[in-house]
């Protein structure tokens, strides 16, 4: 574990420094989307001042540079995951981008009436609306598996849902709403012993930790750039590649192909059959400087990070009126709450004029929320640059809160 010390790497955040209604910008929104390190706002810099040309297509130096660098990200985000290939590593859109892909390319060539997609009551909406819609489609049918009260999900339940019908497990790495880190490994496992695909939604585990793809086992991980520090518009879609060659395209165009003739068309193998047309090629080359940035901190930027969450945990949990909403055995930095009295937009907005940035309402999980009985939460997610004294920061306002609220 490489030392750590947040007070060297707050200063890489331009963004920190600023001030939000004159006070010390307390930024805690970081589920909804981290900030960027210097370096991947000066990688996006770069590249259209120094190297910006179209990939794959070009003789010239500049697309040989742009291709080498783009390509070069997809080696970064291989190491990332733990992989030795990048050959999986599809660039997309997003986590979002990456699960719809996975439903209309697998989901629409696997799926039949009376299959089983199994999913979790944790599920962003991201991860529940793509295989709704392949499911009328198809004919297959949505299985939900239980939460318990703290969060967790419930295991013994989840693998009563399992049977040789199941032919997909989708499910979330860690849950945006709640924090709760899913035993993956785990699931999968169970989910490989019926026989079923598995794709895991990592869009807010690979903020957080270390993510070994080969350990989890799973066939599909999606993660979005824009919340591991890189930027908007760009993220991974990573598939088994002897899985993902077998797949229909999933968009048609320039640099999918193989050959083009009106008589008809081939395509190319992962991951050139997924990217039709000019990718993010700024973007791809931002994200693999922003998990370069990270990579050689994660260990010891996750145990900060879990400093933060107990030590935020107990704070709110000094505070009368205040209701933790998810207190799972392993929990990633994110804290849901509610206040006696107050509704969770008016706690945030009473909040944002303390300079505190946090997320409100159903965190695309209404299904979750519904489970839970709640029409929302209050919710505080830190990063690796956060502070104690930005936790205290929260709990001071918080207890002004209470007290506007009592
Ligand atoms: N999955 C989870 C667990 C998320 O938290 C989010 C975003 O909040 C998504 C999927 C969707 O990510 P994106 O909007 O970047 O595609």
């Amino acid at each position: 574990m490489s030392a750590f010390d947040v007070a060297t790497v707050r200063p890489d955040f331009p963004i920190l420094g600023r001030l939000v209604h004159g006070r010390p910008l307390t930024y805690l929104d970081n589920a909804a989307t981290s900030q960027k390190p210097a370096v991947v706002i000066e990688a996006l810099r770069r590249y259209y001042a120094e190297q910006n040309a179209n990939v794959h297509r070009g003789v010239h130096l500049l697309s040989e540079e742009a291709t080498a660098a783009y390509e070069r990200a997809r080696e970064v985000v291989a190491r990332f995951l733990g992989l030795t290939s990048s050959r999986g590593c599809v660039f997309v859109r997003g986590a979002t981008e990456g699960i719809n892909l996975v439903a209309e390319c697998w989901g629409r060539t696997h799926l039949r009436a009376g299959d089983e997609i199994l999913l979790t009551q944790l599920e962003h909406h991201a991860n529940i609306v793509p295989w709704q819609v392949i499911a009328e489609r198809t004919g297959a049918k949505i299985v939900v598996a239980p939460v318990t009260p703290r969060g967790d999900i419930d295991l013994l339940a989840f693998r009563g849902l399992l049977s040789a019908r199941t032919k997909l497990v989708a499910f979330t790495h860690v849950s945006n709403a709640l924090g709760t880190v899913n035993p993956a490994a785990e699931m999968t496992r169970l989910a490989k012993a019926v026989g079923a695909t598995v794709l895991i939604d990592g869009c807010q585990a690979a903020a957080h930790f270390r993510v070994d793809v080969p350990a989890l086992g799973c066939d599909f991980y999606a993660f979005s750039g824009h919340k591991t520090f890189g930027p908007t518009g760009i993220g991974v879609l990573w598939g088994r590649p002897e899985l993902l060659d077998t797949l229909p395209p999933y968009q048609f165009g320039g640099d999918m192909i193989r050959k083009v003739d009106f008589a008809g068309t081939t395509y190319r193998e992962a991951p050139e059959r997924f990217e039709a047309g000019t990718p993010d090629i700024s973007g791809a080359i931002a994200l693999g400087v922003a998990l370069e940035y990270v990579m050689p901190i994660q260990a010891a930027a996750h145990a900060h990070e879990q400093a933060l969450l107990a030590a935020a945990t107990a704070r709110l949990r000094a505070i009368p009126g205040l209701t933790i909403v998810g207190e799972a055995a392993e929990k990633v930095a994110v804290i849901s709450f509610l206040i006696e009295g107050g509704h969770p937009h008016d706690i945030g907005t009473l909040l944002d004029a303390d300079g505190i940035a946090i997320r409100t309402g159903h965190h695309c999980c209404m299904p979750l929320m519904k489970h839970l009985g709640l029409p929302g939460t209050a919710r505080a997610s830190f990063a690796f640059y956060n502070t104690m004294e930005e936790v205290e920061r929260l709990g001071a306002s918080l207890e002004k809160v209470r007290r506007m609220m009592a």
